[in-house]
């Protein structure tokens, strides 16, 4: 069993495809061990982004991710780390196959409507700066 951080971003929450994609990840059989609408400060965001802190376009990454309130949730099951990668497709919705969360819903490179963690390392750290303990049940 993996855990693996979702993020619905903000585009996705104003969209109104909270329930669609939670749908998907529900139909394929992962459980939902935690989860939480709430808004990403400028710190988490760097926290959480570190990796592209220092990259051009990391502000207006900023700008979206804080921009309005998000749901975060832990998904658990058999690979989720690898299998929820490829459920949601490739980073640019333009590029990411027209099966997965992003091909059928996103025509964005930024507005991508989930984030996935993108290894085991990376869920430890996600989940870890996302929630508490006592949160996952
Ligand atoms: P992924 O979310 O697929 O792991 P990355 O880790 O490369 O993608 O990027 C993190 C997030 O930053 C993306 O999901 C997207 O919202 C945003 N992003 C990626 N590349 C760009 C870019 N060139 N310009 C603006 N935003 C970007
Ligand atoms: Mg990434």
């Amino acid at each position: 069993m993996e855990r693996t951080l979702i993020l619905l971003k903000p585009d996705c929450v104003q969209r109104r495809l909270i329930g669609r994609v939670v749908t998907r990840l529900e139909d394929k059989g992962f459980d939902i061990i935690a989860m939480k609408m709430m808004r990403v400060t400028p710190e988490l965001s760097r926290r959480h982004y570190a990796e592209h802190v220092k990259k051009a376009w990391y502000p207006d990454l900023e700008r979206f991710i804080t921009g309005g309130p998000l749901v975060a949730m832990i998904v658990e099951g058999p690979e989720a780390i690898r299998v929820v990668r490829d459920m949601v497709g490739a980073t640019n919705g333009l590029d990411a196959a027209p099966g997965t969360i992003r091909g059928q819903f996103s025509s964005s490179r930024q507005m991508n409507l989930v984030h996935a963690s993108d290894g085991p390392d990376s869920a430890t750290r996600e989940v870890e700066i996302f929630f508490d303990e006592a949160e996952i049940v």
